[in-house]
């Protein structure tokens, strides 16, 4: 077994401790970055994150978006979901396994994560934490150097590779051990202190429900989901409206072909796209609730454009702003 391991780095503060502790004891690492669509850490994502604390550390990093392959994992979890859509305990075994194919290829002989005993309710109780290693194939293999002393010793420990006896025993969700630790290694840049995961949002996990339970999953549909308010017309059409112009930005920069684009006509518009097989009798309903989330729609009728991208033309049509009730009956 070789003095070398692949770490996991989401650029949060327990993965720059873990990987400083073992730098501390010689060993080589290969700091390897998940990304997803789900990923919210900073305003400049986790990648950013990792790439800093990389550059920090002095480690060579691998990032790798896995948001593809892992829509699969969000729709159907074998171990369910948390208090939300989060799928904490596949999506963990998902990384694991990923981690191991790059830990073969690179030659590396364990694992070391940044995870502390109790800190996250699903994925980081003790029984939940066994059983992912074990169906990643990964038994004795992951090096928590955080938490260790809570664990049996791994097989690097026990060969020698690592001294237990500065392992460490943090664990549940207080911070303090470890931003004294940090102070210790004047460690003070961490954006990511807790990470960040949209799948633990209620709000948007309604949304991502709506998409599965509409078989319409996919990175472009929950893409969208991050911006603007959202509709659902029929079972496969949708609207999107936003909510400010960052938002109106946003959303018109994600069109795409055989969507419909909504605006008022006579004055200033959220942007709003239908998205979806949508008749004439469907756009009148958007439009109406268009017209609704406009300072307007005490007026008795208002006039709308729409287009149908690629198409540049407009058509325009009256139409009564919707009422409230109506609005809230289609909202996700
Ligand atoms: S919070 Fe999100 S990213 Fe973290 S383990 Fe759960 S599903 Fe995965």
């Amino acid at each position: 077994m070789d003095k070398k391991a692949v770490a996991l780095l989401s650029g949060g503060l327990d993965s720059i401790l873990a990987i400083r502790l073992m730098l501390e004891q010689e060993v080589e690492i290969e700091a390897l970055n998940f990304l997803t669509v789900f990923c919210t850490c900073t305003r400049k994502g986790c990648q950013n994150a990792a790439k800093t604390a990389a550059e920090t550390l002095k480690v060579p990093l691998k990032i790798v978006n896995i948001s593809e392959e892992y829509l699969q994992i969000v729709k159907s979890p074998k171990h369910g979901y948390g208090s939300n859509m989060n799928p904490c305990i596949d999506c963990r075994i998902f990384i694991f396994k990923k981690a191991k194919e790059y830990m073969e290829k690179v030659g590396a002989s364990f694992i070391i994560t940044g995870e502390v005993l109790g800190e996250r309710p699903m994925s980081q109780r003790k029984d939940a934490i066994l059983l992912i290693e074990k169906e990643a194939g990964l038994k004795g293999l992951i090096l928590r150097p955080l938490s260790a002393k809570f664990f049996e010793p791994t097989i690097p420990e026990n060969q020698g590779l690592i001294n237990r006896n500065r392992l460490l025993d943090i664990s549940g969700r207080s911070r303090k051990p470890q931003i004294a630790l940090a102070e210790g290694f004047g460690i003070n840049d961490y954006p990511c202190p807790a990470g960040g995961c949209l799948l633990t949002d209620s709000g948007f996990a309604r949304r991502i429900k709506d998409l599965i339970e509409h078989d319409s999953l996919d990175l472009s549909n929950v893409r969208l989901l991050k911006t603007g308010r959202h509709f659902r017309l029929t079972e496969n059409a949708k609207l999107i409206i936003g909510r400010e112009d960052s938002e109106n930005a946003v959303l018109e920069a994600q069109i795409e072909d055989g969507d419909i684009c909504l605006r008022l006509s006579d004055y200033p518009s959220p942007f709003s796209i239908i998205r979806g097989d949508a008749d004439n009798g469907l756009i009148e309903l958007a439009a109406s609730v268009v017209a609704y989330h406009t300072k307007f729609r005490g007026q008795e009728t208002l006039r709308i454009d729409y287009r149908k991208v690629p198409i540049l033309n407009h058509t325009t049509i009256s139409i009564r702003p919707a009422k409230l009730e109506e609005v809230e009956k289609i909202r996700i």
